[in-house]
């Protein structure tokens, strides 16, 4: 799904948060909701409503290095097959 007008404002706002850290990740809280920093800049960048299963993999496995450059979208299931497959992904 693509991102609507307000969607584009709300990350945009979330953005001017200062990020919490949360289990390793930056995240943003916002009206008792959690949003993963990387999630809403990969959004933002593709101009898409990310799936249930499309998880924002950071390519050098530092949970908190959001640079754009830095992410990509996996498949859940392939995700979790590489972090099996003994390599040290951290999502
Ligand atoms: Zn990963």
């Amino acid at each position: 799904m693509v991102v609507t007008k307000e969607e584009k404002l709300f990350f945009e706002h979330l953005l001017t948060l200062t990020p919490q850290k949360h289990n390793g990740y930056l995240v943003f809280y916002f009206r008792r909701k959690k949003y993963k920093r990387s999630r809403v800049l990969m959004q933002l960048k593709l101009n898409k409503i990310l799936e249930m299963w499309e998880i924002v993999h950071h390519k050098n496995e530092e949970k908190t290095d959001d640079r754009i450059e830095n992410l990509e979208v996996i498949d859940v299931s392939v995700h979790n097959s590489n972090h099996h497959a003994g390599k040290r992904y951290s999502k």
